[in-house]
């Protein structure tokens, strides 16, 4: 008998839980022909509606459900690790709470690891029911990444994810702090079948996300799997001081020609701040880096756990 353990992270999820039990136990019969056990993994990430009461009453009817539920809420990808490291199972998958990964899609993830692959990801192949300025966004986000990173990010990957347990041991030994997940799987690695889905909006309650949320997670993300950035302040530097020697020999010759007539204020004044700015941006982004090597060193817990059942 193999055991499948199924994260599930929830924030203010008291409506989908006991829904996202229900359709996932649809799939119980698939799973039971291959021998294969299920464990459901709610994770609490510090929900402040009936969230951790849902689970309780669920674990009471069903021991094969668990609970980890979070002081204060620590984000997704910490409830991830903290699902991840509670799950005792030979596989695990990724789910989220809201229903968007559809459990239907179970059964052919599965057949996929039978087949040899070490993990089953899905991406969405459409962005319906999301405002038009934030695919716009994303879609940018995953061009420049693909442009900066050495790390694959793909273009509407989701989190759900099915996985075995060398690959689920191996994400559990990327201890950072600054956690951006889908970095994470793609830097760890492994064969990895790709299923495609349409975009499903959630069934319950309102998405977390934010577009600012989302841009600053973006910004997270560009910093933890590239420091190209960081080449800026060189590449800008050596830019400028190939412009500024050409400048200084055409003065050097029309002073020459032409005698030196005293002006050049605006111009003064333009290249100034132009330089000002420039170099404040540049120790910014170096602020940047530091800040999250600042935050790393601590070596603070990714989450801490209030209760567990
Ligand atoms: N979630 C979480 N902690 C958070 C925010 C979200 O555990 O701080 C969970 C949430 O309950 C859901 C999943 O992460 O199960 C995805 O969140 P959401 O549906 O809000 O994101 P979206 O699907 O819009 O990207
Ligand atoms: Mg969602």
């Amino acid at each position: 008998m193999k055991l499948l353990s199924v994260i599930v992270p929830c924030y203010n999820e008291e409506e989908n839980v006991p829904y996202f039990y229900e359709e996932l136990k649809k799939q119980e019969a698939f799973f039971h022909e291959k021998d294969v056990e299920l464990e459901i993994i709610y994770v609490d990430d510090g929900s402040k509606d009936g969230t951790v009461a849902e689970v309780r009453r669920l674990h009471e009817q069903d021991e094969r459900v668990h609970l980890v539920s979070f002081s204060r809420n620590f984000g997704k990808e910490a409830g991830i690790y903290a699902g991840l490291s509670k799950a005792k199972g030979d596989f695990a998958v990724l789910m989220d709470a809201d229903l968007q990964d559809p459990p239907a899609l179970l059964p052919e993830m599965y057949s996929y690891l039978e087949q040899g692959y070490d993990a089953v990801a899905t991406r969405r192949v459409s962005r319906k029911g999301e405002p038009p300025i934030r695919s716009f966004f994303a879609r940018m986000f995953y061009r420049l990444m693909r442009k900066i990173s050495k790390t694959e990010i793909v273009d509407g990957a989701r989190d759900y994810r099915l996985m075995t347990r060398q690959v689920v041991d191996a994400i559990l030994s990327m201890r950072e702090y600054n956690r951006f997940t889908k970095g994470i799987f793609g830097w760890v690695g492994f064969q990895t079948k790709w299923l495609e889905y349409e975009n499903i909006e959630r069934v319950k309650g309102e998405t977390k996300w934010s577009f600012w949320k989302l841009f600053i997670y973006s910004l997270e993300g560009i910093m933890a799997f590239s420091t190209a950035p960081l080449a800026l302040a060189s590449v800008l530097g050596v830019l400028f001081c190939f412009l500024a020697l050409v400048l200084i020999l055409v003065i050097v010759i029309r002073t020459l020609i032409f005698g030196d007539p005293t002006s050049g204020w605006p111009s003064m004044v333009c290249i100034i701040s132009l330089l000002g700015g420039v170099q404040l941006l540049c120790i910014g982004i170096v602020g940047q880096y530091l800040s999250k090597t600042y935050m790393e060193v601590k070596r603070r817990p990714i989450y801490l756990v209030k209760e567990e059942l």
